[in-house]
């Protein structure tokens, strides 16, 4: 294999007491499941897959899992269908657990990962509990998929597969903005670089990814025609159920038009709030993204959390709105 870049070799040899721990596990084990978090985005998929297919093509005699909640629209037109293992499967507990992109247990999309003799975690979001043996956290990193694949590349040995690269790119792309946002670094840039290696062909990846289709210039049209815009530029819009129901979509997609406001000037910070009326739990699902400022803080204050320029929050009903986006509004007074 050619030289890696100084970013990786710097990169992995901040971590290498972590990655040698979490190779030597995945030496032992003979059956490895890897999990990521609940309502999955390219970068939680992009960076399960990827290690599944990475594992799969270095490890051909091991029996290795991923599991988790299909996502709307990206199974099975990006990734495969999820698998399923029952109870049985766990009992005798016999297995590695690798989780990527999440670091809560709530959000961990398979409760049963706790089962596993060993547990290992790839992430970049807030340290919130201890939940592995074994920890690669980096909170500045743009993706976690830009991590597991710096722990691939840099195994002495290992291939990397076109198909675990264009999942490791996926999830680089989706979290990063398409290395639009600030925690896009020269790592990055590296990691892509290298995946370019594998023969990935990013026109295919890229049109899978963004494909839209004339129904949802419909929804498009929508927000465009109903979004506000606070006093210090955080601009919203609302999917109340019925409307949903209208335009012909579910509560996952209200997000799909976030980023429509990424690129205007007046507008710092921008969000989507859809209804989630679910009886368990119903309320106001909310992504917040942001051009500078770090909005992680508001997203957890309101039952969220994330990244400086990507959070996620809700609010129980809209009597909380305004409060919700006065807190977004003062970061930018
Ligand atoms: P979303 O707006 O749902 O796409 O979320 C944007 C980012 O924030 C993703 O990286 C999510 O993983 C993260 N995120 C969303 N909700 C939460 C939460 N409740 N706790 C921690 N991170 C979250």
């Amino acid at each position: 294999m050619s030289r890696l870049p100084k970013e990786i070799l710097d990169y992995s040899n901040h971590f290498k007491h972590e990655y040698a721990k979490i190779r030597a596990a995945i030496k032992r084990y003979d059956k490895i499941v890897i999990y990521r978090h609940i309502k999955p985005d390219f970068d939680a998929m992009g960076s399960q897959m990827g290690l599944y297919y990475f594992l799969k093509d270095n490890f051909p005699e091991k029996e290795i899992h991923f599991v988790g909640d299909n996502h709307v629209s990206f199974t099975p037109r990006l990734f495969p269908e999820t698998e399923r293992l029952n109870d049985e499967w766990h009992k005798g507990r016999n297995f590695l657990a690798i989780v990527c992109d999440v670091g809560d247990k709530d959000r961990i999309a398979d409760p049963r990962f706790a089962k596993a003799k060993y547990v290992v975690k790839f992430d970049h979001h807030p340290f919130k509990e201890e939940i592995a043996k074994v920890s690669v956290l980096d909170r500045g990193a743009a993706s976690a998929a830009e991590i597991v694949a710096d722990f691939c590349l840099s195994w002495k040995g290992m291939t990397m597969s076109e198909r675990a690269a264009e999942n490791f790119y996926t999830g680089i792309v989706g979290d990063s903005g398409r290395f639009l946002f600030s925690s896009t670094s020269a790592h990055t840039f590296s990691v892509a670089q290298e995946l370019l290696k594998s023969g990935i062909q990013l026109s295919k990846i890229y049109q899978r990814m963004y494909e839209k289709t004339l129904h949802s210039l419909k929804v498009q049209s929508y927000v465009l025609s109903h979004f506000d815009v606070s006093p210090h530029g955080v601009s919203y819009y609302l999917l109340p159920s019925k409307i949903q129901e209208e335009l012909g979509i579910t509560t996952e997609l209200g997000k799909e038009n976030v980023n429509m406001f990424s690129n205007i000037k007046e507008i710092n910070a921008w969000c989507s709030i859809t209804e989630d009326p679910s009886p368990k739990d119903p309320c106001w699902r909310i992504s917040i993204r942001s051009k500078e400022k770090d909005i992680s803080g508001v997203a957890f204050k309101w039952g969220g959390g994330g990244h400086a320029q990507a959070s996620g929050a809700r609010i129980d009903d809209l009597s909380q709105l305004d409060a919700f986006i006065k807190d977004l509004d003062d970061l930018f007074a």
